[in-house]
């Protein structure tokens, strides 16, 4: 029997396997995955030019094992000025900037229980949020837009948005790091819920012609042919749609990859936006460390609601906050179309991301628990260099030379 008399298949398959015995990276049968922009090449990051302004940031993910804290305490605490209702938000992990929206919409509803007995009570109701990281601020404003003359204050040990955990953030829309704390069916749905309601939101000001102010966009997120767990089974496909595979849209790195739609909420333009809308609603921001609980409750406030982030673990004695450090290096934007995110590693899984920001791009590809510094010494100074050095291999198309 010649090869000509083979069964059409088996001959087909017969020539795939010697496409790829030869190095081709699919058989010969199989379709090459389209181009994923239909040719456009997007540029790459120029890795040698770091930000002006600090170039180097590190700062700690509150981590929260049994994932985020988010409920009302359920039994008012009596003090010398009456009850007091506590409500916590805190422990968002690598997924603040996301979770966000949808962890505030749902403190709405608990005050909007809690209003009801205070009134039922003939409790005048008053509002403290501790905290202006982002989940701090996102609560407020959310509080604020229902409650336009409800009094509120917004309490933080410093007034400055930028020394917040919140604003050094990506900015990308992933529940990354924290789904590992939400593996049954019932957490999935609940961290399903946070995320639809952000989706929600973030849909809404996109709708609002106010987009750009709140530093939120539309981004393409690339990764390499695999699977991204935060994106494939922990987030709805009404959320981040299922991706689509094809050959990647990058001058030198053109495997076969994978492209979701995806969100930036930069904060270094959110949160600045969200405090100045806010202080023009007319809410107080006071200055104020807060050494214990006790501390706490001695507010003047009858609704506290607790979103100081990994402070929380010290505050309020939550062992279950894990600090998670992660290292970035900030560089200048350079071209127009540096507008996608990167994410989900190396071929090696060697942890990297690319996130192309407004103004600026963010390098990064760390957590590092066990250590709660902000201030870079030696060992972060090669840490730095070595994120920028995978960075260089994945867009030199050499995905799998990332380094640990
Ligand atoms: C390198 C890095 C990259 C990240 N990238 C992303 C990303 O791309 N997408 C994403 O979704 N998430 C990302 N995150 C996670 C995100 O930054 C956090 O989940 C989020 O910032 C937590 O917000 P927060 O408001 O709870 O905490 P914080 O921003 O830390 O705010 C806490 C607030 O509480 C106040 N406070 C604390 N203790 C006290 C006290 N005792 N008394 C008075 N005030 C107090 C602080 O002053 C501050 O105002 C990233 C984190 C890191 C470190």
């Amino acid at each position: 029997m010649t090869d000509t008399t083979l069964p059409f298949s088996r001959r087909r398959f017969l020539q795939g396997t010697l496409a790829v015995a030869g190095g081709a990276a699919f058989p010969a049968f199989a379709a090459r995955p389209s181009h994923l922009r239909n040719g456009e090449i997007l540029p790459s990051p120029d890795f040698s030019l770091l930000r002006e302004t600090a170039p180097h940031l590190i700062g700690i993910r509150p981590h929260r094992r049994g994932g985020v804290r988010l409920a009302l305490e359920e039994q008012p605490i009596e003090t010398s000025s009456g009850k007091k209702y506590l409500v916590h938000n805190y422990g968002h992990g690598g997924g603040g900037i996301t979770l966000s929206w949808g962890c505030a919409s749902i403190v709405t509803e608990m005050v909007e229980e809690l209003l009801v007995r205070l009134r039922q009570a003939r409790e005048t109701p008053s509002i403290a949020v501790l905290g202006t990281g982002v989940i701090g601020l996102t609560v407020a404003t959310e509080l604020r837009r229902k409650w336009p003359t409800l009094p509120l204050s917004i309490y933080a040990r410093d007034l400055d948005v930028r020394s917040t955990t919140s604003f050094l953030a990506g900015g990308q829309f992933e529940p990354s790091g924290v789904i590992h704390e939400y593996r049954s069916e019932e957490k999935k749905r609940l961290l399903a819920l946070y995320l639809r309601r952000s989706r929600d939101r973030i849909v809404e000001i996109q709708n609002s012609g106010q987009r750009t102010l709140f530093g939120v966009a539309e981004r393409k997120n690339y990764t390499l042919d695999h699977g991204i767990k935060a994106f494939d089974e922990f987030t709805p496909h009404d959320v981040v749609p299922v991706h689509r595979r094809g050959t990647l849209p990058f001058e030198k790195l053109t495997t076969v990859g994978r492209e979701y739609s995806n969100w930036l909420m930069n904060p270094t333009l959110l949160l600045p936006k969200l405090t100045a809308d806010l202080v023009k609603a007319s809410v107080q921001f006071k200055q104020r460390l807060f050494e214990s609980r006790k501390d706490v409750m001695s507010l003047p406030e009858n609704i506290i609601i607790n979103c100081t982030g990994y402070g929380a673990k010290k505050l309020f004695g939550d062992e279950n906050l894990v600090a998670q450090r992660g290292h970035l290096v900030i560089l200048r934007k350079t071209l127009p179309k540096q507008f996608y995110f990167f994410s989900g590693g190396c071929a090696n899984r060697v942890i990297s991301y690319v996130f192309c920001r407004q103004d600026d791009i963010v390098v990064g590809g760390t957590v590092q628990s066990g250590n709660e510094s902000v201030t870079p010494d030696e060992e972060d100074a090669l840490i730095f260099q070595r994120i920028l050095a995978n960075g260089r291999e994945l867009f030199a198309g050499h995905p799998a030379a990332c380094r640990t």
